[in-house]
């Protein structure tokens, strides 16, 4: 009988059922709701994703950008806020995910155990990928994302749910702060990250080459870009997610402007007429 892990089971149920009582007092008047609390709520949603897409994904995991310390410290202190586990544990599943995409065992969410476990059931079930070698060697050598792995806990619970809950009495709407800066903006930015794992592994489309991992806009509006994950899993370590100027990739566009401002460096660029001349060879 396959066992679970519990701590994922509560947390998740916690944020949906916070979430629906939040969207509850919503609807009856409750909690209101203005230009200042849909301001926060954007802001707050726009810098976690980027901590998370930016990163968590293009910077720690495939390392597609080289960051000063002071932005790097910013990932590791906000991406926590995302309930999503430590940075050196998001990158060892997720370099897992592209080294053996759709393995049962070495996927972490592979999308041949069907949707439901590839969007969340590989979170709240306790396998865990495992290989001889290391995949995050580099990362592990590496004091401060240690650091934040030690305390990742506290991290979460301070930058994911005081801090929002703070914001709330800023602006003098503490119950917005919990319900929705707090627990909403968690279970939304959860399904969003995980639908690339579901339906674009099941759904997005595949312009280039007869693989899973397909494109999906609307989930690139939620994830600041990560939802073209075709062109992802095709150039894993190149900065850009829309390869196209006109693909909607903030990441992208932030990043190119971080670069100008000396915030980043080493922006890689990965050539797709290669990508494709490399795969060709290798099947
Ligand atoms: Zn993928
Ligand atoms: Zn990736």
């Amino acid at each position: 009988m396959k066992s679970f892990k519990r701590i994922n089971i509560f947390f998740f149920s916690l944020s949906t059922v916070m979430s629906i009582i939040g969207l509850y007092f919503l609807f009856t008047g409750g909690i209101r709701i203005g230009l200042t609390e849909i301001t926060t709520f954007l802001v707050l949603y726009l810098l976690i994703a980027f901590s998370i897409c930016a990163g968590y994904h293009r910077y720690f995991s495939h390392k597609s950008f080289t960051p000063k310390f002071s932005l790097k410290f910013f990932f590791l202190l906000l991406g926590p806020a995302a309930f999503m586990n430590s940075a050196l544990k998001w990158a060892r599943d997720h370099r897992h995910h592209h080294a053996y995409p759709e393995d049962e065992k070495m996927d972490p969410y592979s999308i041949s155990k069907g949707f439901l476990y590839a969007h969340l059931g590989w979170a709240i079930h306790s396998d865990e990928v495992s290989s001889t070698v290391s995949f995050v060697q580099d990362l592990e050598s590496d004091y401060w994302i240690n650091w934040q792995n030690k305390w990742i806990i506290p991290l979460s619970i301070l930058m994911g749910l005081i801090l929002p809950i703070f914001l709330g009495i800023l602006i003098g709407n503490l119950a917005f702060g919990l319900f929705f800066l707090g627990f909403f903006r968690i279970f939304l930015f959860h399904h969003s990250i995980f639908l690339i794992n579901s339906y674009c592994h099941m759904f997005g489309s595949r312009p280039l080459k007869n693989i899973t991992a397909g494109n999906s806009l609307w989930i690139a509006i939620l994830t600041m870009g990560d939802g073209y994950h075709h062109y992802h899993h095709m150039l894993p370590n190149d900065y850009r997610a829309g390869r196209k100027w006109y693909n909607w990739d903030p990441v992208k566009w932030i990043l190119f402007c971080l670069k100008k401002m000396k915030l980043v460096s080493a922006l890689k660029r990965q050539s797709l007429f290669k990508s494709l001349d490399d795969q060709a060879s290798c099947s």
